[in-house]
């Protein structure tokens, strides 16, 4: 089969032919369809210190995706050849005290598809039966591709309660401006999402009723003025990964405010921890996908109207994933899918 190999240490990935996975009896061997390039695939191409630090080279890489289940192993159960499907990337123990009390997503053994195990850049891809999720109908293959980074946005923006919130989201990359439009769906009051890319900040006005703010240009205390607010956002994601994005995040929330970090700051950075503590903040990590109660939320929404498509800015064969590559790291795209077909 072709897969996309990180062959070398160096940047780029590779189109190569391996063989096709071997399932074990608790398996299924999925035909992929689609997938989806994230931020972490741009770290894997361009092979920074985290890259080099966590990738078996040879590895094939890619974690978000669609397909079909094509072969399955002799003990899975309620699943079926055919069966479009995507599917949990991160394959958890079942050991640790957080997994056998049902809270999978805290498994420290995780280890995820196209980073530690062979992953979704290729035409199959093997994958524990556990971790597949079936595709109902109404949510296609290229929606499909990209529910691993819309499960990220449903499981911050839904780690506190917005409904008639205020919510301030740091950073409109595809992550956040999802969890712009998740945010609205569920009912918060006013939605602003900061960024210092223009572009970007456009696409999320065109996704979802926002208030989009250039922190480049415009005063946020400004907008919140505009906005009526009078003492602060109530709720605040943290998408950016950036160290000014957080400062200023906690220097907008209300008193008792609440924030679900996502972003991933590079390395250790100066935190105001008095700030925090007199303003009597809340602030919870997010790691990965809620396995696999954020799923089943996210399938209802999109069935209910739920729409992210917009942030889909691109679509490239397979045969040109370089150029799908490219765009990625220009900064100026939402989601790139690819399409193995
Ligand atoms: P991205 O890099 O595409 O988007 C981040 C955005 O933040 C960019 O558009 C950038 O211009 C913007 N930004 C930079 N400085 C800013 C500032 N001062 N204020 C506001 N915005 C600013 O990232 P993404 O793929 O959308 O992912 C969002 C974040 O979540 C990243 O940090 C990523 O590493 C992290 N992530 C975490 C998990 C997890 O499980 N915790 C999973 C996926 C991604
Ligand atoms: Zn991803």
């Amino acid at each position: 089969m072709k897969a996309l190999v990180k062959d070398k240490p160096a940047v780029g990935l590779w189109m190569q032919d391996r063989p096709v996975p071997e399932i074990g009896p608790e398996d299924v061997l999925i035909k992929v369809h689609k997938t989806g390039i994230c931020g972490t695939d741009i770290h894997i191409w361009n092979w920074d210190d985290w890259a080099a630090r966590t990738v078996p080279v040879g590895l094939v890489t890619g974690h978000e995706f669609s397909g079909e289940i094509v072969a399955k192993g002799a003990l899975v159960d309620g699943l079926t050849l055919g069966q479009r499907c995507s599917g949990e990337g991160h394959l958890i123990g079942k050991l640790s005290r957080q997994s056998r009390a049902g809270k999978f997503h805290l498994d420290p053994a995780t280890r995820g598809i196209g980073v530690n195990e062979p992953g979704a850049f290729a035409q199959y891809l093997r994958l524990p039966a556990f971790n597949v999720v079936p595709l109902p109908d109404g949510v296609d293959d290229e929606i499909g591709a990209i529910l691993d980074p819309l499960g990220n946005a449903v499981h911050t923006a839904l780690s506190f309660d917005l409904v008639g919130e205020d919510v301030l989201i740091t950073g409109a990359g595809p992550i956040g401006i999802m969890a712009a439009a998740v945010a609205r769906h569920v009912g918060a009051r006013h939605v602003v999402i900061t960024d210092v890319n223009q572009t970007r900040l456009d696409l999320a006005a065109e996704v979802a009723d926002v208030t989009p703010v250039n922190v480049a240009q415009e005063d946020l205390k400004a907008v919140q003025s505009r906005l009526r607010m009078h003492e602060g956002f109530d709720v605040g994601m943290e998408m950016s990964g950036n160290q000014q994005a957080l400062d200023q995040m906690i220097d907008s929330l209300v008193m008792g405010g609440r924030i679900a970090m996502l972003g991933i700051p590079p390395g250790k950075s100066p935190v105001d921890w008095s700030r925090i503590v007199f303003k009597a903040i809340t602030i919870k990590g997010v790691y990965g996908r809620e396995i696999f109660e954020t799923w089943y939320k996210m399938i209802a929404m999109l069935e209910n109207g739920l729409d992210v498509r917009k942030v889909i800015t691109h679509r490239f064969k397979v045969a040109d994933f370089a150029a799908g590559f490219e765009v990625m790291r220009s900064g100026l795209s939402g989601k790139v899918v690819l399409d193995w077909a």
